[in-house]
C-alpha cells in the first residue's frame, strides 16, 4: 500500500490534496503516515478520523489539547509545534505532499526529502528561501521533487521528452490579480478585501493577495531558476486574465508548448500524485469554441514592482532569496492587519533588501540551512522596523 503524508492539509492545496486522496479510495487504498495543520483544529481532526494516519500535529501548541480531545479514542497519535511538524516528516512516506505557506514549510519539506520517494512542492517558498540546499538534499538522498504550482507542474509536463538544453526560454503565465485593470493612482488605496477578490483562481488568502501585488509571480520567477535550472534571462511573465495556459516552454527551434486546462489545483495535484502515469481527474473540461479567444499582454514594471525586485534577488544570488521571501512575508502581514498599504508591501521589501546587502553577505554560495535562517530572521526584523517606519508617515 502506498503511504502518504500532507503537510498543511487543512488549507486550500491541502484539502485539494484531501479531496483526490479521498476519491482515490482514501483509507482502503492509502497508508497515511501525517496530517498537518496551523491552527484549524476542527478540520485537521475530521481529516484524521477518514485517513487514519500515525500521527496528526498541529503548528500552534496551544491547540493540542483540543486536537488531542478530537481524536481522543481513534489511536491517531497527536503532536503540536514546530519541532513535531519536523519529526513527522521524518517518518518516511512514499509521496509527501508540501502544502504549508510560507517559510515554514521549509524544515519539514528538507527532512521529508531525506526518506521520502517523492516530494510534491506547493510550498514554493522553499525553494525561493533555499534553493540550491533543496535541490541538493534531492539529489544526494534519490528523491524526486514534483512542482505543483500549476505554472511549474505546467513547464514540468511540456518538458517530458526534452532536453533542457534545447529551452530558449520559459514563459510564465499571470492572471494579473485582482486589482489588474485599475488605474495605477488607485493602487495605493486598495483594500485587503478588495486584494482577495481574485478573477479566476480561489486559493489561500495570502497567495491570492501575492497575485494581485505579482509577488506571487515574482517568487514563481525564482522557482523557476532554481527548480529547472536556467537563466534568470530566460524567464519571461505574460499577463493572461483568463488563466487556462498555466505557462509556455519556447525551444530552440521557435516552437513553443502551452499547458492548458481549467484553472483547478487538483491538475497539478493529481498530475503529482499520479506521476509518472496520468489518470483520470474530477477537473472540468475546456470547451474551446466557448472560450474562442484567449488574450495576453505585457505586465507593467510599475504596477508591479515585485518583477523588477526578484531580477534583483536572481542577480545576487546567495541568500537573498530568504531575505526576499521573509521581507515579503512581513509586507503582507503588514499590509493585512491594515498598517501599511498595498503599493507599501514592495516599499518594504526594497528597504530590507537595500539595507540587508552590506550587513551580510547575501552573495554566499555555502548555504547552510543555519545560514538560510539566519538571512530569514534578519529579514523579519529589517521588515519590520521598514513597515513601522512606513506606518508612521501614514
Ligand atoms: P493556506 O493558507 O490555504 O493553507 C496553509 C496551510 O499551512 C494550512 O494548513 C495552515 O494551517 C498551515 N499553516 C499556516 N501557518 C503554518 C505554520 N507556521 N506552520 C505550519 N503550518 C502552517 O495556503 P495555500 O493552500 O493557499 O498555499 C499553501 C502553499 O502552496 C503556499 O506555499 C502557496 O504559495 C502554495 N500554492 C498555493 C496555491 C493555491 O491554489 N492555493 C497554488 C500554488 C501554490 P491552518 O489553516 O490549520 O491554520
Amino acid at each position: 500500500m502506498r503511504s502518504i503524508s500532507i503537510f498543511g492539509a487543512t488549507g486550500s492545496v491541502g484539502e485539494s490534496t484531501y479531496d483526490l486522496i479521498c476519491r482515490a479510495g482514501g483509507a482502503q487504498t492509502f497508508r497515511t503516515v501525517a496530517l498537518t495543520g496551523g491552527r484549524n483544529v476542527a478540520r485537521l481532526a475530521e481529516m484524521a478520523r477518514v485517513l487514519r494516519p500515525e500521527v496528526a500535529v498541529c503548528a500552534d501548541d496551544s491547540c493540542l489539547p483540543a486536537l488531542r480531545d478530537a481524536l481522543a479514542g481513534t489511536g491517531v497519535e497527536v503532536a503540536a509545534g514546530d519541532a513535531a511538524i519536523a519529526e513527522a516528516a521524518d517518518r518516511p512516506a512514499d509521496w509527501v505532499m508540501s502544502a504549508i505557506v510560507g517559510a515554514a514549510g521549509l524544515v519539514p519539506g528538507l527532512r521529508a526529502l531525506r526518506h521520502g520517494r517523492a516530494l510534491a512542492l506547493a510550498n514554493k517558498e522553499s525553494l525561493v528561501t533555499a534553493g540550491p540546499l533543496l535541490m541538493a538534499t534531492a539529489a544526494r538522498h534519490d528523491a524526486q521533487i514534483l512542482p505543483v504550482d500549476s505554472e511549474h507542474s505546467a513547464i514540468y509536463q511540456a518538458l517530458v521528452g526534452e532536453d533542457i538544453a534545447a529551452v530558449e526560454r520559459i514563459i510564465l503565465t499571470a492572471s494579473g490579480g485582482a486589482l489588474r485593470d485599475w488605474p495605477l493612482e488607485a493602487l495605493a488605496q486598495a483594500t485587503v478585501k478588495e486584494a482577495l477578490a481574485h478573477p479566476n483562481w480561489a486559493m489561500g488568502q495570502r497567495i491570492t493577495i501575492d497575485s494581485a501585488s505579482m509577488f506571487n509571480k515574482a517568487l514563481e520567477v525564482i522557482e523557476t531558476r532554481e527548480f529547472f535550472g536556467v537563466r534568470p534571462e530566460q524567464i519571461e511573465v505574460i499577463i493572461h486574465p483568463e488563466s487556462l495556459i498555466h505557462s509556455l516552454v519556447g525551444f530552440q527551434d521557435g516552437a513553443i508548448m502551452a499547458h492548458m486546462g481549467a484553472p483547478d489545483m487538483r491538475h497539478s495535484i493529481g498530475y503529482a500524485l499520479n506521476w509518472p502515469a496520468r489518470a483520470p481527474l474530477p477537473v472540468a473540461r475546456l470547451d474551446l469554441a466557448q472560450i474562442a479567444t484567449l488574450s495576453f499582454r505585457a505586465p507593467d514594471l510599475e504596477r508591479y514592482p515585485a518583477l523588477r525586485l526578484c531580477r534583483e534577488v536572481m542577480e545576487a544570488r546567495g541568500l537573498a532569496g530568504a531575505a526576499f521571501n521573509a521581507a515579503k512575508e512581513i509586507a503582507l502581514d503588514r499590509f493585512l492587519e491594515g498598517r501599511i498599504g498595498f503599493m507599501d508591501m514592495a516599499g518594504v521589501v526594497e528597504d530590507t533588501l537595500a539595507r540587508m546587502m552590506p550587513e551580510m553577505c547575501l552573495e554566499t554560495d555555502a548555504m547552510t540551512l543555519e545560514d538560510i535562517l539566519g538571512a530569514d530572521h534578519l529579514a523579519r526584523v529589517r521588515a519590520s522596523e521598514a513597515a513601522a517606519a512606513l506606518a508612521a508617515r501614514r
